[in-house]
């Protein structure tokens, strides 16, 4: 594949992006496509809800209506959990030869590679991520995910314990059966990927419910896998509501497992369904309010500016990781805040199937008005905070700098999803440690300084699962994402994620 390269909003850096797929001209065919009328995918079938109720999905890149989501009910989520549970028992996907298995895997992550452009505009056009971005973040990243999954097919199995010479004891790993997966809208194509992948590579069957902000690209993922050959009702897909479609797979009796991304308020209740239902395992990866950590012994202040102001207005603020609470030692406060400010402003915001475009539109309108409401009676506002491009009919706002945020500020507390980066001044490494840790999340958290002994120190001190040492975002397949605290239990990525689908089996043989 060829790269070619877009100059990045933030100057120094290039975006690499695929050669074919990034043509303005080709953008703009896509972006005025009628969306064909979106379907379930229900044992292999393409279904509408048994009730033919739908939602309206509203692009939020001009407000209009781009198609109407099946909006499942309880029976409809019944049939795809029946129609997953059916597909494990007759070992259609968890009996066929590892080979065959990864064949169709990496089938699929190769369809995937070819329809790149297409599904990363469907999903802009449904949650207004970037396309710059989303390109890379979404049809790219899930291909590469379900690759290296289907690598691990061939080569996970079980061991032999070193007991006593008269018995054999072996451990083996099987597949725990049906899992669902219920994922958010802001990455509806990667965040799949991380649970889906993994889940079939153990031989696994699965019911996908993405959220109702972003569903369409998320259907066409799974169309891919039936193209490349998945047998039928091993991946079903439901659309709908959250508080219906959701939780009926959360309170299903024949889900075993379920795997989530999404709020800490839904992760609760889903801990709720399972205890009030079947005891399924719930793994959860939640939101993050994470601290981005600048001393002043950092070398490179220009590149620490470059990396925050990325680290947190990407894709509008709207990524788990996004480092929303910037911690600036007192010496260097005044200076670093006027670059970040300086970056911030050249930022282009507009049109997210634009390829001159740096930040795109809000996911939706209420989320729009919930982070500009966050910002209402907030003073120190040094950037941005004001919703621009009205007559678009969009959803889009310039981003924001929030500076004299002490650590129990609301905005320095809750985690807003959006462009807003609060401020605040350290006066140590002791004080910047325990503003770091002074929240309830623990995701992510960044962290600038030339001195190596401290940057060791930080990592060990920071309660969050992921700790960025002069750098912030890094992603790949073999590092796990997960959260300390109230961020989350359970991995995505990497070797480590296959342990949330397996059942381990002992077996003890009398030789
Ligand atoms: P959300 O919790 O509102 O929704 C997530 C999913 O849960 C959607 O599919 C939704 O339909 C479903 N849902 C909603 N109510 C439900 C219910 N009562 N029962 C069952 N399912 C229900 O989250 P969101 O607004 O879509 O996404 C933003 C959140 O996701 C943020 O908190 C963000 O930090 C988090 N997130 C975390 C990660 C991570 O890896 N830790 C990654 C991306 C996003």
């Amino acid at each position: 594949m060829r790269h070619c390269g877009i100059h990045s909003p933030l100057g120094h850096r290039f975006i690499h992006v695929m050669d074919g797929g990034m043509r303005q001209n080709e953008i703009d065919d896509l972006r005025v496509r009628l969306v064909s009328p979106p379907k379930m995918i229900i044992g292999g079938a393409s279904v509408n809800a048994v009730s033919e109720a739908v939602l309206d999905v509203v692009s939020p890149i001009d407000g209009s209506l781009l198609a109407k989501l099946p909006d499942a009910s309880e029976a409809d989520v019944a049939d795809a959990v029946a129609a997953a549970r059916r597909a494990f028992e007759t070992g259609s996907w968890a009996k066929m030869a590892p080979a065959a298995r990864k064949k169709i895997l990496l089938d699929w992550a190769q369809l995937i590679d070819d329809h790149a452009l297409e599904l990363a505009v469907l999903g802009v056009r449904d949650n207004g991520t970037e396309i710059s971005m989303a390109i890379k973040a979404e049809p790219m990243s899930a291909a590469n995910t379900i690759r290296y999954y289907a690598e691990a097919i061939d080569k996970i199995y079980g061991e032999v314990a070193p007991t006593d010479a008269s018995t054999l004891a072996m451990i083996l790993k099987e597949p725990i059966g049906v899992v669902g997966a219920i994922v958010p809208w802001n990455f509806p194509l990667m965040i799949s990927a991380w649970k889906i992948a993994p889940a079939l590579a153990m031989g696994n069957s699965v019911v996908l419910k993405p959220s109702e902000i972003a569903s369409l690209s998320a259907l066409r993922l799974v169309e891919l896998a039936h193209e490349a050959g998945l047998p039928d009702g091993v991946l079903n897909v439901v659309t709908g509501q959250g508080a219906v479609a959701g939780q009926a797979l959360a309170r299903s009796m024949d889900v075993d497992s379920l795997v989530f991304t999404g709020s800490g308020r839904v992760g609760r209740l889903l801990l709720e369904h399972a205890a009030q239902t079947n005891l399924k395992r719930v793994y959860l990866e939640l939101g993050g309010k994470s601290p981005h950590v600048v001393f002043e012994d950092t070398d490179d202040l220009e590149a620490a500016a470059q990396a925050v102001v990325a680290g947190i207005f990407r894709n509008s603020g709207q990524v788990c990781i996004a480092g929303s609470r910037l911690l600036v030692q007192n010496s260097i406060h005044d200076a670093f805040v006027e670059k970040i400010v300086a970056v911030t402003q050249t930022m282009r915001v507009g049109d997210p199937l634009s390829l001159a475009t740096q930040i795109g539109a809000m996911s939706s309108e209420a989320h729009l008005n919930r982070v500009l409401q966050s910002l209402e009676s907030v003073k120190s506002i040094v950037a941005g905070g004001d919703r621009i491009l009205t007559e678009t009919g969009g959803y889009y706002m310039r981003p924001a700098i929030v500076t004299n945020m002490g650590p129990e500020d609301r905005l320095v507390q809750d985690e807003v999803f959006g462009p807003v980066l609060t401020v605040t001044r350290f006066t140590s490494e002791k004080n910047a440690i325990d503003l770091a840790n002074a929240t309830e999340l623990g995701l992510s958290a960044g962290v600038w300084t030339s001195q190596l002994s401290r940057a060791h120190r930080m990592v060990s001190a920071l309660r969050a699962g992921v700790v960025h040492v002069n750098t912030y975002g890094g992603a790949d397949n073999t590092v796990p994402l997960g959260g300390y605290k109230q961020s989350g239990n359970g991995q995505d990525k990497s070797l480590h994620a296959l342990d949330k689908y397996v059942n381990t089996k002992t077996a003890w043989i009398k030789l």
